[in-house]
Order: structure tokens, then C-alpha cells, then sequence
């Protein structure tokens, strides 16, 4: 039923022991070099501050702007000759960041890779497609190596290329895919344009959706196209890549690997702990890397944790599907919204098809929020009524939950941009 019996099973008490241990460990390591060798000198931090887990708050945070400030090598914890692998983050915000792994680490990590798929039911025999792209970004070799490692017929399809990623699936009876939630959708509307049927046509068992924020409503509508049970997958490239959190069978929040990450949830005004079960910001340490370790890393990415214990009977703590990050948000005639939540409304209406954006304008000093909605395909374009009628139950379901009247556009299947990659989901263009 486990993996790795010998970290799944642990107990709380257990796994908070390892902690303790590692954390010492890794503030003693990273003391010697460069970024915190300086940083907790000026500070006079040491391993020896480290008596329990909450002496973490005395540590200092890391940010992305100190990776850019340091880039490339600043964080390196290893001699060159060490690194076996690069990879950058995708630069969804900013600048990239270079991340660098050991062969310690890349065999680490395939390791945590291979516990997630194996927790959620796959097994050798099955065949696994990686419709992620491959390359820099680490989705792909991050679950490339972990399906290996565990025994998974293994096909690196790549993102993209959907009529290829369609008859692979047929010729080799994929069960078990890797995706983008926006490329999910995207597939669902290119495989009903040819007539293919999943449930019918295809062997899908298992999906995997991550790397960017999607809400639950997104994973109904692809586990019920595709017919799937489609687990939260969630990572960043400081921290490896995917393979930080994950669901299990339960679906009730992602277990994060507490023998590899320690997890603590801040305000990110206050920057101290939030209570038990409120949402503010992930923060990561590393347990586990040699090459770059990371202390109190600031993810930006919002979530909670989540109460109780899982019926799975991990005890490695959950947490909540992401709402975004903290710079997701926009602000628009005072209100605060994340896209997230505009999502939830529309992927709750039938007649909404899978692809959508929010546009912010501003004239004349006033600001509109638009969000232009593709309509699903069997809405006749031409009944301008029923549009209309559709129209004013989304102006209407949005306003319930954000507290103000966007303007809603409707606009025929497949005419939205499309992003390779992560979508892109709002358009903020008052600043022009
Ligand atoms: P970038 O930060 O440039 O996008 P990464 O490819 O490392 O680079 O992406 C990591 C980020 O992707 C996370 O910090 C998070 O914002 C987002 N992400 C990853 N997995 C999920 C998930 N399951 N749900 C929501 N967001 C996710
Ligand atoms: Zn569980």
C-alpha cells in the first residue's frame, strides 16, 4: 500500500523527530556557504538556535528576490563539479530563477515522484502519458523519472500536438496521464470536435493536474469527460518541482512530504503564523537537498491547512487546493479577487464552455472588469435570446459571489487565446 513504508507510515511523532533532526542538519550545512553563510552570520544564527521545530521562526525568510540577487550560483551548497542538472522556473512572474540538483537530489526526487503516483494507484503494467512540456520546466522530467522508477510504461509526449497526444493514447491504451488543467479542457474540446469519446474510445483511469491554480469545479469537469480520478499535483521548481504535495485516494487536500519539506502557513503582512485552518502563505524548507537547500522559502502561493487526520492514515499533514498566489489577486473598485473565484461561477454553468479571461480596463478614471466567456458548443450562436438569457445568469452568479457587476462578454468556442503552457488568465491593462 506505501512506497516507502519506512516514511509514509511514520507517525506525527515520528515524523516531527525526523524534522527536528534534518532541519538542525540543514541550518549547520548551509551555514557554511555562501547566501545564509553571510546571512546568519550578520544575524548570529546557528544550529544551535534549533532546540525544537518552532525555533524555525528564528530563521530568516527567503525570497525569489534573493534567488535573482544571487543568481546564478549564490545558493550553490555543492562544488560545481557535483551538479548533474538545471532547471528554471517558468518565469510566470518575473525574472527566471536557476535551480541546480545534485545526483543525490535527481534521485530524491524521482523517488518523492514515484510515492505520489504510487499512493494514488498506479502500478507497473500501466501505461503513463506526460502530456506536460518537457525541458526546462520541471513538470516533465519531475514526473518522467518518478514513472519510471516506479515501473510505469512511460511515454513523453510533451505538451502540445493534441492529435498525436490522441492516438498515442489509443495505440498504447494510456490509463494514467500527467496534464495541465487548461490543457485538459482544451484536449476535452479538440477530442469532441472529433468525435472521440473517453469513457468510450479510451482507457483513462488516472489523471494528474497541476502547476497552475484551478478550481474543484475544473476537476469535475475533467474527471467526468475523460473518466478519470484526477489528483492535485502541486510543486515549484525552488523546491524541485512537482512532487512536494500531493492528494492520495481520499482526494481531501495534498499531503505534503514532511521527511523531505517542512510547511508553515504565514500571514503575509505579519509574517507570523496563521491560526490553524485560515489561508495565507505556503512557506517551505528543504529536509533533503544537497545542492540548494532552501530555509523558510516564501512560495507566494495561498492555501490552509487542512483539519484532522486523513482517512488514509498518513499522518504527512494536508493542505487545501491553492487559491493562487498572492500577486494573482487584483484589486478593482476596492474589492479583492482572485481569479480562482471567477472560475468557480463559470465552470458551475452548463451552457460555459472551457475557456476563459478577465480583462481590467480603466477610461476615464473608472475601472471595468470584463470577463469574456466562451460559450460550450452546442450553444447556437445565432439565438440571440438564449445568449442573452445566459449572459444575465453569469453577470448574475458572478455578482453573487464577488460583490460587484462585471461586464460579461460571450464569445464562440476556440476564440480565446490560447497559452502553451500555463494559461493566462487575466489581462490587467489599466496600467497602459
Ligand atoms: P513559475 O513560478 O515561474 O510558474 P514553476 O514552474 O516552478 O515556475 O511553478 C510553480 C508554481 O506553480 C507554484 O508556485 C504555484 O504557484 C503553481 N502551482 C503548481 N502546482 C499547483 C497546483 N496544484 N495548484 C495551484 N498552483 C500550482
Ligand atoms: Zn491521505
Amino acid at each position: 500500500m506505501y512506497w516507502d513504508e519506512s516514511v509514509e507510515s511514520l507517525s506525527r511523532s515520528e515524523l516531527d523527530a525526523l524534522q527536528l533532526h534534518r532541519l538542525r542538519h540543514m541550518v549547520e550545512r548551509v551555514s557554511n556557504y555562501s547566501f545564509y553563510h553571510k546571512k546568519f552570520a550578520d544575524n548570529h544564527i546557528s544550529a544551535s538556535l534549533i532546540n525544537s521545530l518552532k525555533d524555525i521562526r528564528k530563521l530568516p525568510f527567503t525570497t525569489k528576490q534573493d534567488l535573482r540577487d544571487h543568481y546564478p550560483y549564490g545558493f550553490l551548497c555543492v562544488p560545481k563539479e557535483q551538479l548533474v542538472r538545471l532547471h528554471v522556473s517558468s518565469g510566470t512572474s518575473g525574472q527566471a530563477t536557476a535551480i541546480f540538483y545534485s545526483r543525490g537530489d535527481v534521485e530524491h526526487w524521482a523517488e518523492l515522484m514515484a510515492r505520489c503516483i504510487y499512493m494514488t494507484g498506479a502500478r507497473a503494467g500501466d501505461t503513463f502519458q506526460n502530456l506536460t512540456g518537457y525541458g526546462l520546466f520541471t513538470g516533465g522530467l519531475g514526473f518522467h523519472y518518478g514513472a519510471e522508477r516506479l515501473g510505469l510504461l512511460t511515454i513523453p509526449a510533451g505538451a502540445g500536438n493534441s492529435k498525436r497526444q490522441i492516438q498515442l493514447m489509443k495505440d498504447f491504451g494510456t490509463n494514467v496521464m500527467h496534464i495541465i488543467p487548461s490543457y485538459a479542457l482544451r484536449l476535452q474540446d479538440i477530442m469532441k470536435e472529433a468525435g472521440i469519446h473517453p469513457r468510450r474510445d479510451l482507457k483513462l483511469r488516472i489523471a494528474y493536474l497541476g502547476a497552475e491554480p484551478y478550481s474543484q469545479e475544473v476537476r469535475r469537469r475533467i474527471e467526468e469527460f475523460y473518466g478519470v480520478r484526477a489528483y492535485n499535483s502541486y510543486g515549484l521548481s525552488e523546491m524541485n518541482g512537482p512532487g512536494v504535495a500531493f492528494e492520495c485516494p481520499h482526494q481531501l487536500g495534498m499531503h505534503i512530504w514532511e521527511d523531505s519539506y517542512f510547511a508553515e502557513i504565514i500571514d503575509p503582512v505579519t509574517l507570523e503564523p496563521v491560526p490553524e485552518g485560515t489561508i495565507g502563505e505556503l512557506v517551505l524548507t528543504t529536509l533533503h537537498r544537497e545542492a540548494m537547500p532552501l530555509i523558510r522559502y516564501r512560495t507566494k502561493d495561498l492555501t490552509r491547512f487542512m483539519p484532522g487526520d486523513c482517512p488514509c492514515g498518513r499522518a504527512h499533514r494536508r493542505i487545501d487546493r491553492m487559491q493562487g498566489r498572492s500577486d494573482d489577486m487584483f484589486i478593482i473598485k476596492g474589492v479583492n479577487i482572485f481569479p480562482i473565484q471567477v472560475e468557480q461561477v463559470l465552470m458551475n454553468i452548463p451552457e460555459v464552455g472551457n475557456n476563459y479571461v478577465i480583462v481590467l480596463q480603466r477610461e476615464n478614471n473608472i475601472d471595468t472588469m470584463i470577463v469574456r466567456v466562451e460559450v460550450n458548443e452546442k450553444i447556437f450562436i445565432e439565438d440571440m435570446r438564449h445568449l442573452q438569457r445566459i449572459q444575465k445568469k453569469i453577470t448574475h452568479d458572478l455578482r453573487s459571489e464577488l460583490l460587484l457587476t462585471p461586464q460579461v462578454e460571450l464569445v464562440e468556442p476556440h476564440s480565446l487565446p490560447k497559452s502553451e503552457g500555463k494559461a493566462v488568465r487575466l489581462v490587467d491593462q489599466r496600467s497602459l
